[in-house]
Order: structure tokens, then sequence, then C-alpha cells
């Protein structure tokens, strides 16, 4: 009787507060009403301020998994790490998911809201729920208080060290997990700080089989460590919340790090003991780079292509990532965009076995350019106008404002070889490069001295440069085709002994000074100061003759 008074003393003092009974959360969460096969997916980040490119990666695998089987992705906020948590970050983001058309069907939104019937969904607002189960545990005898301090921890670790055992509060180093009911009132009449411990019934030298949907079938020592679920805060440790809210959330499928993936045993085992179907799990490999020859980690303080604020700030389109990270989570992505270079990405279908499982994707940012110039390349150039002009008006508000005083000039420029819809030039990889492909077109910033131009066309005499040019602005009509036109420059070519086609050229190079991409080679320096450029005829007929006339008469 007595025994049964010191529980219930017990835990009245260890969780004080009135909690909902089992009984009441359970109801709140029902199974939800989904076809069979649908996931359950959710992103689950910390509010930290920080959003890696690798939360968009697995938030990015794990809508379209969900969405793809007319399933959920939520968003969850895990905020119970106080220590680490910034100010709006959770506004972050939600905002980051937004603009890479992550969509959320449940969480927070970016107005700073929820939507979804399971909530809350920000962790530090189901402190009653975790603790209520924390309570159940308790009351079983399944977790216990802890009331070591942490110099007495890191005694023990200290100790475990010398003798070269594992470390960690388990068997006889988990001094708390047997203590009477009345050692447990004196320490908690003594006001000491505490934690509640999982009483782990796991044994190391047994394995567990896990069928990772990631790395396929595993095996795993079983968790022998009394692991801290509540912490002396009060909140839950993310061990034991992501457990509890995955099971009333509802999730099926756990998309996370693959940092997780020793944890997995505990997790297990809390989904066992609190008698619920565990979701399926898959680790995912981080996002790595090359360095000094060996693969790394993409790493928050050195990279900063680890943060998706860079592709912001660079001006990299938001479907040009996605696409890219598509590409990283199945590799068959590319085979399929060359197939169907119309459809939208979300019409791929994601499959959970090709996600990449023996190492971790590669970040390349060539192939990342590459994606980008190809999905840049089928825009209009209306498109790259206004995408652009977004972006440069933020980071670029000079060129903003050429741009806008300038309006139908720009566009002439941003549609040279542009074929919209089916793939034009790929000269553009982010909204940063818009500034070196199109500012030589406007005056105030086309500067190339004279120096330069010479320097440039140091193999042609600045007599035949002379001639050349002379000759071209007599002839120069700006109504004719692009066949008239180039039928002009090929007889100048060849009045000055340049061969006016390669073939020829190659076939008797000793013959001619030069071939016809030599003299090209004169109006590209003098008109763009640049020598490669798009068409030559096209930028000449957007500059319009005026321009064109003035500025090849530089060194003449
Ligand atoms: N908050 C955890 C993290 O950011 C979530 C892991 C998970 O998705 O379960 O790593």
């Amino acid at each position: 009787m007595n025994n049964q008074k010191n529980k219930r003393t017990i835990l009245e003092k260890l969780f004080p507060k009135q909690l909902p009974t089992i009984e009441a959360i359970e109801k709140r969460y029902p199974p939800r009403k989904l076809k069979e096969g649908a996931m359950v997916t959710r992103i689950a980040p910390s509010p930290t301020g920080f959003m890696h490119i690798g939360g968009i990666y697995t938030a990015l695998i794990s809508e379209r998994l969900a969405h793809q089987t007319d399933g959920v992705f939520y968003l969850r906020i895990e905020d119970t790490d106080k220590k680490r948590e910034v100010e709006g970050a959770s506004n972050l983001i939600a905002s980051a998911l937004k603009s890479y058309n992550i969509n959320t069907d449940e969480g927070q939104t970016t107005s700073g809201t929820e939507i979804g019937s399971y909530g809350p969904y920000k962790q530090s607002k189901r402190t009653e729920i975790y603790q209520a189960y924390a309570k159940l545990l308790v009351e079983k005898g399944l977790a216990y208080p802890c009331f070591s301090s942490n110099e007495e921890l890191e005694e023990i670790h200290k100790i475990q060290a010398v003798r070269g055992i594992k470390p960690g509060y388990y068997q006889q180093w988990a001094k708390w997990r047997d203590k009477s009911d009345q050692e447990i009132l004196i320490a908690l009449d003594g006001k000491r700080e505490f934690v509640i411990r999982f009483k782990s019934c796991g044994n190391i030298n047994n394995k567990i089989f896990v069928n990772d949907i990631v790395l396929g079938g595993r095996e795993l020592p079983e968790n022998d460590q009394d692991m801290v679920i509540i912490k002396s805060d009060g909140l839950p440790t993310y061990h034991m919340a992501h457990i509890i809210d995955d099971h009333l959330m509802r999730t099926t499928h756990v998309i996370r790090g693959n940092e997780w993936f020793s944890s997995l045993p505990l997790h297990l085992q809390l989904f066992r003991t609190m008698g619920w179907q565990a979701p399926k799990y898959g680790h995912i490999f981080p996002i790595q780079k090359i360095e000094n020859s060996s693969k790394r980690k993409l790493s928050k303080r050195k990279d900063p292509e680890a943060n998706v604020a860079y592709y912001t700030e660079q001006g990299y389109p938001e479907d040009a990532v996605i696409e890219y990270l598509l590409n990283l989570a199945n590799s068959n992505f590319e085979n399929w965009r060359k197939a169907n270079p119309d459809k939208n990405n979300r019409e791929f279908l994601l499959t959970q076995k090709k996600l990449s499982g023996s190492s971790g994707p590669l970040f390349d940012f060539d192939k990342l350019n590459d994606t980008s110039k190809g999905i840049i390349a089928r825009y209009s150039a209306e498109e790259v106008y206004e995408k652009a002009l977004s972006w440069t008006n933020k980071y670029d508000p000079e060129l903003a404002k050429t741009m806008k005083k300038d309006a139908d000039y720009t566009k002439k420029i941003l549609n040279i070889e542009r074929n919209s819809g089916t793939g034009g030039r790929k000269d553009i990889a982010k909204w940063f490069d818009v500034r070196t492909e199109i500012e030589y077109f406007f005056d105030q910033n086309f500067n190339i001295t004279k120096d330069t131009a010479v320097h440039l066309l140091s193999n042609i005499d600045s007599a035949t440069i002379k001639t050349v040019v002379d000759s071209f602005i007599k002839s120069y009509n700006e109504k004719d085709s692009k066949e008239e036109w180039f039928e002009k420059i090929k007889k100048i070519s060849k009045t000055h002994d340049y061969a006016e086609n390669m073939k020829i050229f190659k076939e008797n190079p000793e013959r001619y000074k030069g071939n016809i991409t030599d003299i090209a080679r004169i109006f590209r320096v003098l008109l763009t100061g640049k020598i490669q450029t798009p068409d030559l005829y096209s930028i000449m007929q957007t500059m319009g003759k005026d321009r064109v006339l003035s500025r090849l008469s530089l060194l003449i």
C-alpha cells in the first residue's frame, strides 16, 4: 500500500502539471484516411537559422514520395533544443520550402500560422504530450528519473575510457536505474535536477535486422543505453519527441540524414515499447564535395554552397536547383529529362530504391551550371527578363536600373539566339551572369580601349583592320538579311586574302593570311570587346546601325 503511495508521489513530483490522458491524445490523432500505399512523410528541421542544401534535398525527396502516392507531406519544427534555436528560423524554413516549390500540406506556413489537423507542428508546443507518454513509461517501470550530475557522468566516462570499455549510461553504470523509491523521493525533496531515462532491456551482443529504404538490409547491435528521453528542462530529446510525433502524425516513411542510422535500434526499441508500429526509415548520405581528391561532407562553416541562401544570392533559378537535386537523388532523372524536355519535373517518378545508397551524392558545380543553363535556355526572353530583373533589383540595382530604362532593348538582347521553348543559347547559368552577357550592349558600360582592341586583334595587322572595317562600313546595310550580310563578310575576307570558309582554308592554309573567323573577330572585338559572343549578325541587328558604326570606328 505504502509502496503504491510512494510511486504515486514520485509521479506527481516528476510530472507536477496536469497532463492529458493517453486516451485523449490518441483520440486527437486518429489514423489518416488515405488510399492504400499513400505515403505520409515529413521534413523535421531544427530552427537554427541556417537552411542547409541537404535539408532541401531531404525535403524534396520526402515531398515527392508523398505526393506521387497521393499522400501527405508536412513540416514539423523540432525546436526542443532551446540553446540552438534562432529567432525567425522557422519562417526561414517555411519560406525556403515555398520558394523551391516544395509543397507542404500541413505545418507552419510562411505567414507563421499552421495548417493541418495533426498539430501543433512545433515540438515546443507539444510538451504535455511528450510528458504524458514519459509519465506512462515511468509508471510502467520502463523509464526512471536520473539525478546524476554532469560531473558524475564525466567521471563515469573517464573510468570507462581508462578501462577501455564502451562509454555511456547502461547496466551497472546506470546508477539510478534501480534506485529505491525512497532514494528517489529523497533526491526529489532535495530539489535535485533530474532527467528521465528510458530503461533499456537491450543487449549489445544481440543483433537486430533492419531494412532501410536507402541502405537496404543491415544488421545493427541492439541498444543497451538508458538514453535520456526527457531533459532537465522538461523538454524531450529528439529520440523521444520524434517517435511520439511520427506515431501521432501517422508518418509512414521517415527520410533523414544517415547520422541517425546508429540510433535506429533505440528508436525501434522505443516504438516497440510503446506498442506502436514504426514507420519505414530511409537514411540518406549527406551531400559531399571533392577536396584535395578526397570526398567530404558539405560543411556549414567552410562551404558557402551548403547554405540554401547562396543559390538565391547567386541567382540560380529554383527549378534548376531542384532538377539538379533530383538528379542527385535518382541518377536516371537526367535521361528522363532528355527524353521529356517539355514535361514538368513533377511527372518524373522518384524511386525509393534508386536513392543513392552506396555513397554520398557528390556536389558538382559544373553539373549544376549545365542543368541551370539548360533550364534558362528554355525560358522566353520575356521570362529571362522578368526573372533576371527581380534578381538584379535586389542584388545588382545598377544593372536593374539599366534594364528597366531600356526594357525593350534588353529583351531584344536577351532574345539573341533564343528559340524559346526548344532551347537556345546556353551562356547564363545564374542571374549573376546576366551582367557579363548584356552589359556591353549598353554604351555607358562599354568601355573597351584602343589598346585592348589592338591586343585582342594582335594577329591581324592594323592596316588590314582599317581597310576591313572601312569596306564593311561602306557596304553595311541594316536591312540586309543574314545571308546578304554574310556574303559581304565573305567578300571582304576574300579581298583581303583571308579564306572565305574553313574548308578551303584547311586545304591550303599557306595560301591565306588567315580565314573568315579572323575577319569576324575584328567586328566582334570592336563591337563587344570580347572574342566570344553569340551570333554576330544578331548582335549587329540588336545594336542598331548607329551604335554599330560608331563602335567600329574605334580604330579607324
Ligand atoms: N531534427 C532532426 C534533424 O534536424 C530531424 C531528423 C528527422 O528527420 O527525423 O536532424
